[in-house]
């Protein structure tokens, strides 16, 4: 049984006062806490057997490499990838999308050639495809999504040619919370002869996610977002596809050998790992995916869902509340305006009654600017999330309209 409350134990500064008030914090979509077996895991790391990976023929190097080596493990079997060869860590989902941008996008992108987003991404799935369109003359194209902010099919399709080299989308939003059909997606994408990239930033600790069931062609998502560590990512990439990427970045670790005359690169996903990687990070986050798998990314959905029905209704008695976003599919992000206070006041006040929001475009310019506004404050869920939250952010929106 999913027991919220027992979870919020692996999580103590959830028990804590903010300002004198229960610490109800709705902003994980940024950065998620961490429960205390990462914490414990990391501690371990660096107290029992640091050293640094794939270097020392000594206990502590191999023991730690070994470590290192399993988070790959867990992650592949996390995202279900039919190897961990196919597993590459990187800084961040917005590091994977960069490597994928320029080492496969510089390989193959020509003028001419298309790209085809959706207008709900992240920065990071829009910056390297615009950087990369400048460098290539390539088009980039960007599908628009219904006003509601969900998934218009009609749209995609209508992008997609002959010409079409790579389709990226995210699986989740994180200004709509909007959950994008993936599979059905990559299918599409495939049919015209395109890859497809998921950026599953906001969707990895949200929902099960199989990369050979969705069958596409890269996902990224990030370590502190799926209740890890900062500093460390995941770029999956199909075995066939990373064996004819050239490196992105160049040093040590990613060669099979090196003469003052040439180097040889080693094969995925060493080649894409260059120079001493984020090894605790890694081991920290493998601890934070078992941490998942353990409470099920079924009843995390499930436990989800239910906050979404219930604060759903209790949004409707706060008069003056608008919600951006309403897809019938979408996940715990809840972007908002309340009356025409502006974001950062609400914020403000919100934080005086331990309500934590983020105000902002949040890395989402454009998206938020095509949803009619300049600025929204969020608030968002995770797997410690409480009907109690809701009721503390609702309860912190009413005090909130009575200053203005
Ligand atoms: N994509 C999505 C959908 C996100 O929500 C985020 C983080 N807000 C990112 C990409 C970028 O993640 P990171 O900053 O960890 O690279």
């Amino acid at each position: 049984m999913y027991d919220v409350y027992e979870i919020r134990k692996d999580f103590p500064n959830l028990s804590l006062k903010i300002n004198g008030k229960p610490n109800t914090f709705m902003d994980t979509a940024a950065s998620a806490q961490k429960p205390l077996p990462v914490l414990n895991k990391m501690l371990e790391a660096y107290t029992v057997y640091y050293a640094n990976v794939h270097r020392g023929v000594y206990y502590m190097s191999e023991k730690i490499t070994h470590e290192y080596e399993n988070a790959r493990k867990i992650v592949q079997e996390f995202i279900n990838a039919a190897s961990e060869k196919e597993v590459v860590f990187t800084r961040s989902t917005t590091e994977a999308i960069n490597l994928v941008a320029a080492s496969w996008g510089c390989k193959n992108i020509r003028a001419g050639d298309e790209i085809v987003i959706s207008e709900a991404e992240h920065h990071a799935n829009l910056v390297p495809w615009q950087v990369l369109r400048n460098k290539t003359g390539c088009c980039l194209k960007i599908f628009k999504i219904n006003d509601d902010g969900s998934y218009n099919k009609e749209e995609f399709e209508e992008c997609l040619t002959a010409n079409t080299k790579l389709v990226a989308v995210t699986a989740m939003s994180n200004i709509l919370g909007t959950i994008f059909p993936i599979k059905e997606i990559a299918a599409a994408a495939h049919k015209v002869g395109a890859l497809c990239l998921v950026d599953a930033g906001q969707a990895a600790s949200h929902m099960p996610l199989n990369v050979q069931e969705l069958d596409c062609d890269f996902l990224a998502f990030s370590g502190h977002k799926t209740y890890g560590p900062t500093g460390i990512g995941v770029l999956y990439g199909k075995s066939a596809i990373l064996s004819d990427m050239p490196p992105y970045q160049t040093g040590g670790d990613m060669v099979e050998k090196v003469t003052y005359k040439e180097p040889i690169f080693a094969e995925p996903p060493a080649r894409f790992e260059a120079g001493t990687p984020a090894i605790v990070q890694a081991i920290g986050l493998g601890e934070a995916l078992k941490y998942m798998q353990n409470l099920g990314m079924d009843n995390i959905y499930k436990h989800e869902q239910e906050l979404i029905a219930y604060a759903n209704q209790k949004f409707k008695t706060v008069e003056g509340l608008k919600i951006i976003g309403s897809a019938p599919l979408k996940g715990g992000v809840f972007c908002f305006t309340l009356d025409n206070i502006h974001p950062q006041d609400v914020a403000f006040i919100l934080d005086k009654e331990g309500v934590s929001v983020r105000t902002g475009h949040h890395c989402a310019e454009p998206l938020v600017n095509r949803m009619g506004y300049a600025s929204l404050a969020r608030a968002s869920t995770g797997l410690y999330t409480t009907e109690e939250d809701i009721d503390n952010f609702v309860k912190a929106l009413q005090k909130a309209k009575t200053f203005f």
